[in-house]
This record gives structure tokens, sequence and C-alpha cells, in this order.
């Protein structure tokens, strides 16, 4: 519905709408290969919504008004977003927190916050004219673009690291995606897809590359202001990887502001495991910009990288939001898929469940007081990497078939 422009979020020229575009041809000269992308793009509609849809926020297509399409048939038929914000009154107890919400992104149809940005992305690929979006993925971005595309009959190409977990490889190439598995770090799948989209000439959906993935991923924030109105969230916790996740959320966030119809965006608290922590290190030590890691590694599969592509732009945000960036173990990770499944049924991976341990380091820090009114992104299931969850679970060996076993099992585990 919407028109819009591009907007350099590094040097603030705008481009219009009319041509696939990607990063500031100005602010890219300056790219480094494999370095953090410079010149990424946002997207500034030029009739931000200035009330909420008369459709409640939870139906398909309540919020094509605040995305840049110029026809909502160009969306997949798939539902995508409308997740709920769940109230969590046993995570609340254990925490005494009385004001505290999971947003369960893991409802989504391939099972992670992802496909917010993958649907409109496959939109924009259809209004250009393109028949296949490939992309560079840890897993979930690449098992979202399959879904959506699938669902559209376009064509997905997907980059992913051989060593993602088995059950994303499993489910990308359920969808039909033709599946490139890279002999290296999502980093290397990076380049590789950059490469081959020029040389294909297909539309890329690369995070931080391609503008519209924040864009898409801003849903996410739009609907947790319109569960919470007229009240509004102090604080919005994010796993990071990339940064792109954060970026979506403060974009919807200051979409609602611009429209009037928030006073105040919430802090946002990124949270990266220890291992992979390029952006909160940099928020942490002030650091104009990140230094791209040596090495990267977590059991969070997901925000495993060593150069962040749009740091730039999340650490802008997070410092504008008042908010800050914790650093988690992946001892506290695997901690934390045991606590948020077992006090809320909502059963994360180990980079969704970041949001939990980083909410605890929040609180160690003194950087979240108890009573504000706190909001949990939680990204993706935990069905994606049943191995790292396994770690924290003992599964009974198998009894016979009658009640003596049973009651035998029942004082042996304690239940
Ligand atoms: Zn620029």
């Amino acid at each position: 519905m919407a028109s819009f422009t591009f907007v350099c979020s590094e040097c603030g020229v705008r481009y219009t709408e009319h041509e696939v575009r990607y990063v500031c041809p100005v602010c890219s000269q300056h790219q480094s290969p494999g370095g953090v992308t410079r010149g990424v793009l946002t997207v500034e509609l030029t009739d931000a919504p200035r009330r909420w849809p008369a459709a409640r926020v939870h139906d398909p297509g309540a919020l094509v008004a605040f995305l840049p399409v110029a026809d909502p048939v160009s969306l997949p038929a798939l539902r995508v977003g409308g997740t709920p914000l769940l109230p969590v009154p046993e995570l609340r107890r254990r925490f005494g927190m009385p004001h505290l919400w999971v947003k369960d992104d893991t409802r989504n149809p391939s099972g992670s916050t992802k496909d917010r940005a993958s649907l409109l992305v496959v939109a924009k690929a259809i209004e250009y004219g393109c028949g296949t979006v490939a992309t560079a993925s840890t897993g979930n971005a690449a098992s979202a673009l399959a879904a959506v595309a699938a669902a559209a009959g376009v064509r997905a190409v997907v980059f992913v690291p051989a060593s993602a977990p088995p059950a994303k490889l499993v489910q990308m190439a359920s969808y039909g995606a033709t599946l490139v598995p890279v002999a290296g770090s999502y980093d290397d799948a990076f380049e590789l897809s950059l490469a081959a989209c020029e040389r294909f000439g297909w539309y890329n959906r690369n995070t931080a590359y391609n503008p519209f993935t924040i864009e898409g991923k801003k849903t996410a924030a739009l609907e947790i202001a319109a569960d919470l109105a007229p009240d509004a969230p102090h604080v919005v916790i994010v796993p990071a990887g990339d940064g792109v996740i954060v970026s979506g959320i403060a974009k919807g966030f200051a979409d609602l502001v611009r429209g009037g119809l928030l006073h105040r965006p919430p802090r946002l608290i990124v949270v990266q495991p220890e291992g992979s922590a390029a952006i909160a290190r940099a928020l942490r030590t002030g650091a104009p910009s990140v230094t791209p890691l040596a090495a990267a590694e977590s059991v969070a599969d997901s925000l495993v990288v060593r150069a962040p592509r749009n740091a730039i732009m999340a650490l802008a945000q997070v410092r504008a939001s008042g908010g800050a960036g914790v650093t988690v173990t992946d001892e506290a990770l695997l901690d934390a898929i045991a606590t948020l499944a077992s006090t809320t049924g909502v059963f994360a991976e180990p980079a969704a469940a970041a949001s939990l341990a980083g909410l605890q380091a929040a609180l160690g820090e003194g950087l979240v007081a108890r009573d504000e009114r706190v909001v949990l992104l939680v990204t993706g299931t935990g069905l994606k990497d049943i191995a790292a969850a396994s770690e924290r679970v003992r599964i009974p060996g198998a009894v016979p078939p009658d009640l003596v076993a049973v009651q035998h099992l029942l004082g042996e585990t304690g239940n």
C-alpha cells in the first residue's frame, strides 16, 4: 500500500523505491571484504500510519499499512507473525517480576522470527519480477526463506554452514530449497552468496544487506506495542547475531513514535554468547564500531558470527534507546532453555533462550528493575536443535508395562 524511500543509515542520503537496491552506493565504497556491512539502508514510509488497523493486529494482513508493499496480494499466503505475547505467571513468580512477558515467535510457520523478514523479502521479489531469491544463513533464515518461497511458488537458494543443526538442514530441504551447504563458517557462506547473486542475477535476502529484512522484522515490535497498549514496554530483550532483529524491533517502535501511536520507545538490551559477542562488547566498552572476531563459537549456532553485518546500525539504535549489551555463557544458555520450557511451556533453541539468560545477566548488573514492563523476544523453537536441549534433561530408561515398574520409576526420579 505504502510508498517509501530508502535512507542510508550512515550518510542519510535518500534513494527512490523504483529499483532493486541493497546498500548505499556511496558508503559501500568503504566496504571491507568480510567486514560489517557499510551503508545499510532503512525504509521510510511516505505515510506512516497514524492509527492502529481496524482489524485485530493478529489477523493476517492487519499490519500491511505499515509495510512497503505496492499491493497486499504480493504477500505470500502463509500465516506469519500474529504470535502471542504470553503473561508467563510461573516465570514472573520465579523472577519476582510482575510485568514480564514472552513474545513467542517460535509459533511462526518455520519456527522462527526470520519468517517475518522472509515474507516481506519474497513479496518484494515478486513485485520486482525476480523468480529466484537466495540467502546466506546460519540456518533459520534459510528455513524461513525456503518456507515462504515454497508458499509463493518462488525458487529459494540457500547457503548455510554444513555444520548447521541437522533439523534445520532437513527442514529447508523439505521446503524444496536449493541447498548449498558450505564447508566453512556463516561468514564464508555470506560472502559466497553475495558472489553467486551477482553472477546468477538472483535477488538477495541476506540479512543487513537486503533492507527489507529489517523492515519485515519490525512487525514483532508493532504486535508487542499493540498488545500492551495503552501501556508501553520499558525494556525489550533481544538475542543478537548480526544485529538485524534488534534493528527491526527498533524500527517498529520508531515507526509507532513517528505516527504518534507510542510516546516513547523501550530500552533495548541485546544478548550475545560470550564466544560471539562483538556487538555486546562494543556496547560495553563504548567502542564506536565493532572489531570482527578472529573466531566465533557458541552452542547458540544462530548467533555465531565473526563480523556482525548490521553492527553499525544496531550499536546506534541500542545506544539511542538507553539500552545495553550483555553476554552470557553457553552454560547459562542451556540452563535458560530448561527454565523457559518448564515455567512457560515455550521450548526455545539456545539462541532464543538467550533472552531469558540475558534477563538474568541484566538483573544482576542493575540494567533492568524488577517492577518494569519487560518483554523477552523468543526467536526460534527448540525442535530445531534437540542436541542442545538434551544437555539439560534425562530421559529415563524404558520400563515394562506394569504399575510396579512405574512406582519404582517415580521413586527414582523423585516425582
Ligand atoms: Zn550512505
